[in-house]
């Protein structure tokens, strides 16, 4: 830190991101990214005569784009944005809506780390829910509460979602306040919500071309909601960074969204994946919460969280494990290819000696 950062951040705790290691080659099942590549159309759209279109600015509205996700989802352009990954929505959506005093926002005390960084960053008061006992989310601690809400549904780390009745009745009962809903991983088994967004002025739905899309390196997120909150978005992203998708990863959401079939049939494959390695490892004692993601949530009473992950990091198996109190003797392991899952599988049952 220098003598020069403004003093409001200088007690800002940063997000820690998921190691990217580069000591040896892992079985990386520590950042929920897909083990499918991009389809074929967004590959070929990689290609040398889009590269040199780079030299222009990219289309500031994103027109395309916004049109192709609209009509997957039956919407019109006026009621999608789309910015730079998912976490560049929600920095712009408690940046917009989210303030120290009457805009005050919830979230639960055990979800993504960055919902509590945003609130820091920008100073605004927040409260965190705690889950239930089961790690769920009460929906009556959010029925009527009269302040701003950021809900992952389905839940990280937890994989659990709630019904999409569940998430109307929260939007319902609080129609002067702004509602996120955060479907990152919500095609991988959750009820979506998008389609409660002509109902509901107050609910934004915000998911990602990062999970299900197999285009994390791409950095694109999209929202879609009223066209009064997009227009929110739009005003926050025009006064920070207009051009904030650049040409490649623009052409590659228009061409995933093309084929689109392609990847909703990877999301089955990997549901299928996240079945068995759940039941395998319920037979070897762990207990397992029911995700409806992409990764799952794992405790075993014979090992501890943060031995189990050191372990399993030793012998070149990456998987995520967080300190927090609440949940340190989980991990956190997102569901790869079935052959990546059988290492992972055959070197647990090493560790255990089983
Ligand atoms: N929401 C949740 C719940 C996440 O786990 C993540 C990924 N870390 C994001 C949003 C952000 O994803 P991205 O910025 O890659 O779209």
């Amino acid at each position: 830190m220098s003598r020069y950062l403004n003093d409001k951040y200088m007690g800002l705790e940063e997000y820690v991101p998921g190691e990217q290691p580069k000591d040896m080659k892992y079985v990386k099942l520590n950042t929920n990214e897909s083990p499918f590549p991009p389809s074929e159309g967004v590959v070929e759209a990689i290609n040398a005569d889009n590269a040199m279109l780079l030299k222009l600015y990219p289309d500031p509205d994103c027109a395309e784009l916004r049109e192709k996700i609209a009509n997957l989802f039956g919407y019109k352009k006026e009621n999608v944005f789309v910015s730079n990954g998912s976490d560049d929505i929600l920095n712009f959506s408690f940046m917009a809506f989210c303030s120290e005093g009457s805009h005050a926002v919830v979230f639960p005390d055990i979800s993504y780390g960055f919902y509590k960084v945003y609130a820091e960053l920008y100073g605004v008061d927040y409260t965190q829910i705690p889950l239930k006992e089961d790690f769920s989310i009460d929906p009556e601690d959010y029925i009527g509460i009269g302040k701003n809400i950021v809900i992952a549904n389905p839940n990280a780390p937890t994989g659990l979602a709630l019904s999409r009745d569940t998430v109307e009745r929260i939007v319902n009962s609080n129609p002067d306040n702004v509602v996120v809903i955060d479907e990152a991983y919500v095609d991988f088994g959750a009820e979506s919500c998008v389609g409660l967004v002509n109902k509901y002025d107050n609910l934004l739905v915000v998911r990602t071309f990062s999970k299900s899309y197999s285009l994390a390196g791409a950095r694109l997120g999209f929202a879609i909601g009223s066209a009064g909150l997009i227009a929110d978005l739009n005003k926050i992203k025009y006064s920070t960074n207009p051009y904030n998708i650049n040409r490649l990863s623009m052409i590659a959401g228009c061409r995933a969204i093309d084929e689109n079939r392609y990847y909703m049939n990877n999301c089955k494959l990997i549901a299928r994946t996240r079945a068995r390695v759940t039941e395998e490892l319920r037979e070897m004692g762990f207990e397992v919460l029911d995700s409806c993601s992409n990764f799952i949530f794992a405790r075993s009473p014979e090992i501890s969280g943060e031995e189990l992950y050191l372990e399993l990091k030793s012998r070149g198996v990456l998987v995520r494990h967080f300190g927090a109190e609440r949940i340190k003797e989980f991990n956190r392991i997102t569901i790869g290819t079935d052959d990546e899952m059988n290492v992972f599988l055959r070197t647990t049952r090493d560790i255990l000696g089983k």
